[in-house]
């Protein structure tokens, strides 16, 4: 899980019975924030409820599975406990490293401090798609909307032999990244101007 808002953990407690033996992995701020996040929603009119604490994790933790890893980079920003995994993801033959960005809005900013994060953890996932060995070329994000994540599946189907696979697009991932700095720059004036 990479953060505390509902719309990415909510479904935990119905996930939970059905998968008896999986493990939920947050860092302890996420897990906080979760709590504190359900705990709020108790007097709206659309309360959620979340499950207990259980795996804690931090950055650089590598999680394996299988025969792949997880690697735990903390990307806060759009929360302060919001995490990013990247892992490996297999075309046929070819294999691709892949990143989950654990949140790209802006939409829970409280202050400067918390714009500074996101934009050091917009640069440190930049780098990791500008690397030579093992670059990041591959964005599964956690919102299809963001990135055209749908479009590009849509396009994987009708994929003539010998083309690369939409999926793998680290042009198009730097691009996202340039534009989600350039309004998070945007914010920080905003934030400095309102004296937060
Ligand atoms: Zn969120």
């Amino acid at each position: 899980m990479t953060h505390g808002h509902f719309d990415h953990v909510g479904g935990a407690v119905k996930l939970r019975p059905l998968l008896p033996n999986a493990k939920f992995v947050m860092t302890q701020t996420g897990w906080n924030e979760a709590a504190e996040s359900a705990k709020e929603s108790e007097a709206t009119p659309r309360p959620w409820s979340m499950i207990p604490q259980n795996v804690v994790t931090k950055d650089g933790d590598a999680i394996s599975l299988g025969d792949n890893t997880f690697r735990v980079l903390e990307t806060p920003g759009h929360t302060l406990g919001t995490v990013s995994y990247t892992f490996d993801v297999k075309d046929g033959s070819n294999t691709y490293r892949a990143i989950t960005i654990g949140g790209l809005g802006l939409n829970a900013i409280k202050d400067s401090n918390q714009v500074n994060s996101y934009i050091a953890s917009v640069d440190r996932i930049s780098a990791l798609v500008k690397l030579t060995n093992k670059p990041v070329t591959v964005h599964l994000t956690t919102h299809p909307f963001s990135n055209g994540l749908t479009e590009a599946r849509d396009r994987l189907a009708t994929r003539k032999p010998g083309e690369i696979n939409p999926l793998v697009d680290p042009d198009g991932l730097l691009k996202q990244l340039a534009s989600l700095r350039a309004s998070a720059e945007q914010r920080l004036e905003a934030e400095r101007e309102a004296g937060r």
